[in-house]
């Protein structure tokens, strides 16, 4: 098949690494020259605003996805008169702002933070007496990695807050999770209906931005993978979903509460590719291209895989690749501070050798 991507970034690089070996060919549309993926397929660099270049991107394609959310509805309207676009623009628009979202999972009957759409200051004094202190500001639309978001901790924030996010925009209020951890869930569905789950991912932020991600997240009762799993699949079905879904969790008193969703392939599964039968980037093109979905299980010698993010800068490669079970994947970006330019992963064996060595890995990583 010959599929588009939206977007020519590393997420869109380790798609095309994935379905080149499965015979297909990849086109990009990033109007940022040079991208990570543009080595992999022919880049097209317009604007994503810029409807004119639809027809010329869209020619012989036969299928088109997108590696990132905040990808315009009206572009992808304008594709799909052309070709087939997974996943389907329901799961976009939803997925593109915070109020949408919550909406749906409620409408779910699954928990979230309690939240409010909240449009003037006033509003937003009224529901940080209802919720109490903390709470969250967040803007609706155009959020990532902690981006548009302030904690309210003290009375005294609330101006500061409202002043930040631009009055104007879009905002929404959240009840503060006092979770015990943050997991997440990866989950496929094929163009044919099929579906598959990952083990539940546990993933450590800092500043906003995913540092680590643990997979299977440990000590987690198959009852709790399993409520996970209920969450993702009514998800799936009621968007007619088609490719990779991932749904950020918070573990709070033993209990799954929804942060937000992805609809697409996602950082904390990044340890799929080396950890787990078929990554998540492969599983994604086999679901758009209605394939049969592979497993999902950890490979056979893997106990545990540990996935690190490289942040700001490289490290020194040779001592990254001298650990024992490590693979390093650089993005061809070039180094700048809070900029993810790669991603190594750790798969052990056994215990000791994760203890061992992602503490080894720590130290030249952080
Ligand atoms: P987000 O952009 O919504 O994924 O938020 C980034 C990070 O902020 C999350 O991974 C959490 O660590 C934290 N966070 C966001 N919303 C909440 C919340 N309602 N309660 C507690 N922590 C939150």
């Amino acid at each position: 098949m010959k599929i588009g991507i939206l977007g020519a970034g590393q997420l869109g690089r380790m798609l095309a690494l994935s379905g080149i070996p499965l015979g297909h060919d990849f086109r990009f549309w990033d109007p940022v020259k040079d991208s990570p993926a543009s080595a992999l397929g022919g880049q097209i660099e317009y604007e994503f605003n810029d409807v004119s270049a639809v027809s010329d991107f869209a020619r012989e394609l036969d299928v088109i996805t997108y590696e990132f959310e905040n990808v315009p509805t009206a572009l992808v309207e304008a594709l799909s008169v052309h070709c087939p676009v997974y996943p389907p623009i329901e799961a976009l628009r939803d997925s593109q702002d915070r109020l949408l979202e919550k909406q749906l999972f409620t409408d779910l009957g699954h928990s979230t933070a309690r939240f409010a759409n909240i449009e003037t200051l006033h509003e937003l004094k009224v529901q940080v007496n209802e919720f109490g202190l903390p709470c969250i500001l967040k803007t609706r639309r155009m959020g990532y990695d902690g981006k548009g978001q302030v904690f309210i901790k003290t009375e005294a924030d609330i101006h500061m807050a409202w002043n930040m996010l631009q009055p104007g925009l879009p905002l929404i209020i959240e009840s503060f999770v006092a979770f015990e951890r943050e997991l997440s869930i990866i989950s496929v569905r094929s163009t044919t209906g099929e579906t598959a789950f990952y083990p539940l991912f546990q993933n450590t932020h800092k500043g906003g931005i995913l540092r680590t991600s643990i997979s299977p997240a440990p000590d987690i009762s198959p009852q709790l993978q399993q409520e996970a799993i209920e969450i993702a699949r009514t998800v799936l079905e009621r968007l007619n979903y088609v490719g990779v879904l991932a749904i950020e969790l918070f573990e709070h008193n033993g209990e799954l509460v929804i942060n937000e969703m992805a609809p697409r392939v996602h950082n904390s599964g990044h340890g799929t590719i080396e950890g787990n039968v078929c990554s998540q980037f492969e599983n994604h093109i086999r679901a758009i291209a209605g394939l049969p979905l592979g497993s999902t299980s950890p490979a056979s010698t893997v106990n545990t895989t540990a996935m690190f993010n490289l942040i700001g800068d490289i490290p020194n490669i040779a001592s990254i690749l001298g650990l024992p079970g490590v693979h390093l994947h650089l993005y061809g970006k070039s180094p700048r501070p809070g900029r993810k330019v790669g991603h190594v992963t750790l798969c052990s064996e056994n215990v000791t050798h994760f203890h061992d060595t992602s503490s080894s890995l720590s130290k030249l990583i952080h």
